[in-house]
């Protein structure tokens, strides 16, 4: 850059700027890239990854949220997609996998319809309508369920579980997820944040259990506390029966030991006042966020009162919906109203740790998964596919409407698309044909990941949806197209809705970038940080 002769230096020295053809070509090879890496963990036959961190802990999982969350890559592109995969999973919690796939085959047409010359602004207006159209198209073909058709909702939960390692489990831990989405179930719809998940390794997932309750993985903090309680009455309280710093600031210039004594049995008496206040309040049962003194435990134990400290913000305040409780900051404040109640508290033994269940609490609308399994890998794994199929669930709960799965709805709207294709005049009409195309690829990989001849698939699949069958699609378990409908895949709409529509924006995102200007220590798109190709050729990397 240069203004009469002078050039004049806008950026930082080293800073690498990729432009035009080249920015947009990297980028769209590192999309690509990361969602074929995880393409092969798509369905029913998906397999597992393996993943291990620079730590050596292990992660086995088919979820593709986490596949890429944890293979920590750097191009700022894949980064990208690993966010999209996120965001789905915090939206909808399922259809990760799809969504990164689908961004990745939208780019790999608009690459194709780039080396046939097609501007990049013409690719992204077809794919932005051709996205208003699959929206339509989804909810026509959508069909709508009773909120508590329970036979449903559990076809919901085996459909998303059945993709990963726990699959054997699903039938009995799809009654599980069911029972917590509807036990939780308000006028206002289902908030799964009442459905709390503790996992502990031991057992197998067969013994994974619903308490109508909250259950902690923490223990009564002295020995001679009462490891149960019945008709709890609980105070909540997320000060500590300690002496806060703040309340003896000043520094102690102790002179003789008798005002050492006299400060530790002030000490004492601030202590002691916390706990007779619980004592008058009436409290059998304290849950404490911050610590809980020896003198305090011991105070405590002695008046028979169980006590439970260091307890998590986010339990502290299940802990309050469900019992009724108000969190107390100041306990001199405290009256008898703020307690909460239980029918039970108790402490019990779960594999070699104690966890404490507080059960039968009267604002009910709080339950407990337990999940049990052989290891560690087995309950993180359970853990992951029951928080999608609870995701599910209560999609389904909140907004009633459902589509068959095996890429069937893919089909239909690709089938639709490639009519309404033939409405544009001008060259969008190849990028929205390009895109219906792009949308094969789920019943596709479906088959692909199953052993099936792909291709065979997609001639049969087409010619079904031709004839207007729009609920046919892969049955990899069977090897077969089908009507899926026969076959009990269900998913929630919002899903699919969810997964398109935001794969194509990521995919639209991509195409409007036209120039990556990248600092040093970024690395920038392209390449590994710093290295030779740092805002370079490719997204080496990742091959
Ligand atoms: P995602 O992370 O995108 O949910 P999954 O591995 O769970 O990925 O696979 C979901 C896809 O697999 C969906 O298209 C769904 O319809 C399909 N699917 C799941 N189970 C079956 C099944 N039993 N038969 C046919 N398709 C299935
Ligand atoms: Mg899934």
């Amino acid at each position: 850059m240069s203004l009469a002769g002078t050039p004049i230096i806008i950026l930082k020295e080293g800073t690498q700027r990729t432009r035009g053809r080249d920015a947009l070509r990297n980028n769209i090879r590192a999309g690509i890239i990361i969602s074929d890496a995880i393409r092969s963990a798509l369905g029913p036959l998906g397999r597992d990854k393996m993943l291990v961190d620079s730590f050596g802990d292990v992660v086995i999982t088919n979820d593709g949220a986490t596949i890429l969350k944890e293979m920590d890559v750097t191009h700022p592109i894949a980064k990208f997609i690993v966010e999209l995969a996120k965001s789905q999973d915090q939206e909808v919690g399922d259809g990760t996998t799809t969504v990164a796939v689908l961004a990745g085959e939208f780019l790999k047409k608009a690459e194709e319809l780039l080396d046939s010359g097609i501007h990049p602004s013409v690719i992204v207006e077809g794919y932005r309508m051709a996205t208003k159209k699959a929206l339509e198209v989804i909810e026509e073909i959508g069909t709508d369920v009773k909120e508590d058709d329970r036979s449903i909702l559990r076809k919901i939960a085996i459909t998303s579980m059945g993709s990963k390692v726990i699959s054997t489990y699903s039938d009995y831990l799809a009654d599980l997820v069911v029972d917590a989405v509807l036990a939780v179930k308000t006028e206002k719809g289902v908030d799964i944040d009442n459905i709390k998940v503790e996992k502990k390794a031991g057992e197998d997932l067969s013994n994974t259990h619903l308490i109508k309750g909250i259950v902690l993985d923490k223990e009564v903090v002295h020995p001679s506390m009462p490891k149960k309680v019945e008709n709890a009455k609980i105070a909540l309280v997320d000060s500590g029966f300690e002496v806060s710093k703040t309340e003896f600031n000043a520094e102690l210039n102790i002179t003789d030991p008798s005002q050492l004594q006299q400060f530790i049995e002030r000490e004492t008496e601030i202590i002691a006042e916390k706990v007779q206040k619980i004592v008058d309040v009436g409290a059998n049962v304290v849950f404490c966020q911050k610590g809980i003194e020896d003198i305090a435990q011991h105070l405590l134990a002695k008046k028979g009162i169980m006590a439970v400290r260091r307890v998590k913000k986010s339990d502290m305040e299940k802990l309050a919906k469900a019992t009724g409780a108000h969190i107390v900051t100041e306990l001199k404040d405290m009256t008898e109203d703020d307690l909460g109640s239980a029918g039970k508290v108790h402490q019990t033994k779960i594999g070699d740790d104690d966890m404490l269940f507080i059960e039968d609490t009267p604002y009910s609308k709080s339950v407990t998964i337990l999940i049990r399994g052989g290891t560690e890998l087995v309950v993180d794994e359970a853990e992951r596919a029951i928080h999608d199929a609870l995701c599910v669930v209560r999609n389904v709960v909140n907004t009633g409407k459902i589509v068959v799965g095996g890429g069937s709805p893919e089909m239909a709207v690709s089938a639709k698309l490639l009519k309404y294709a033939d409405s544009f005049k001008g060259k969008e009409q190849l990028a929205v044909r390009a895109f219906a195309e792009a949308l094969e690829a789920i019943p596709r990989i479906l088959a692909e990941n199953s052993g099936m001849e792909p291709l065979d698939v997609l001639v049969e699949l087409r010619s079904a949806h031709q004839q207007g069958k729009h609920t046919f699609g892969v049955n990899p378990l069977e090897r077969k197209v089908m009507d899926m409908k026969d076959s009990g895949v269900i998913e929630p709409i919002v899903v699919k809705k969810q997964a398109i529509s935001s794969a194509s924006e990521a995919a639209q995102m991509i195409l409007r970038i036209d120039d990556v200007i990248a600092s040093k220590e970024t690395g920038g798109a392209g390449g590994p940080p710093g290295g030779p190709g740092a805002g370079g050729e490719d997204g080496g990397e990742f091959d």
